[in-house]
């Protein structure tokens, strides 16, 4: 038998809590409660995937995400939960460390369908490193830097190539055009966004996705990419 995955749930609100730790335990996880920040960041320690509220009694829920990604490591998956919509607050949130974000309120099912994927992608990263990264029928070799759609290479250029390794390796999780520049470009900021739409485009073009109803890189206005782990 699989053993449970165990989760954090750090929420203050009774009313949300316990409908969602019910939901969670009813599809299998282990879930620990706790109501504050300063708790959370003790009870963090071995579990499977953090759930945070960013407004929290005694913390700001962002610094919370900031620590657990410091003293938890880049692997430990983190979805924040907010009500703060302002798309400024959800750039925060990511670049405190949080892999993804539910805006309250939520739907259970689009909360699971989330913390879902980030459990399989930090499944999938601890699994056997053979330098290939596999997301939906596309196959990267880190290595050689060449991609593979099913049985068919795609001649992607150096940038494509690494924004796609970027967007694959975060499938499910929404990067931010901050975290692109920096990872893509080495530059903090790309100024217009021109840049970046060109290549998105491009990648798309040849992924054979349609711009306007993408199957593999969703658009999160104002915020970024997500590079969509399921069909
Ligand atoms: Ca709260």
């Amino acid at each position: 038998m699989q053993t449970p995955t165990r989760i954090l749930l750090v929420e203050d609100d009774d009313g949300i809590a316990t409908p969602l730790r019910a939901a969670l335990a009813a599809s299998g996880h282990e879930v620990r409660r706790v109501a504050s920040g300063r708790a959370a960041l003790e009870a963090a320690w071995g579990v499977d995937a953090v759930v945070l509220d960013l407004g929290l009694p005694d913390l700001d829920g962002v610094e919370v995400c900031r620590r657990l990604r410091q003293e938890q490591g880049p692997d430990l998956p983190i979805l924040v939960l907010t009500a703060r919509t302002s798309e400024t607050d959800v750039v925060v949130g990511l670049d405190a460390g949080a892999d993804d974000y539910v805006t309250k309120p939520f739907r259970l099912a689009e909360l699971q369908a989330r913390l879902r994927a980030l459990l399989r992608r930090a499944a999938a990263a601890r699994g056997p490193d053979d330098g290939q990264l596999r997301a939906r029928d596309l196959r990267l070799d880190l290595g050689a830097r060449r991609v593979w759609q099913g049985e068919r290479e795609l001649e992607l250029t150096a940038k494509e190539f690494d924004l796609l390794a970027l967007l694959a390796t975060n499938a499910g999780r929404v990067v931010t055009r901050e975290q692109i520049a920096r990872e893509v470009w080495q530059t903090r900021w790309l100024g217009g966004s021109k840049t970046l739409d060109v290549h998105v485009s491009s990648l798309r073009r040849k992924l054979g996705d349609d711009p306007t109803d993408p199957r593999y890189l969703t658009t999160v206005r104002g915020v970024g990419l997500r590079f969509e782990p399921d069909a």
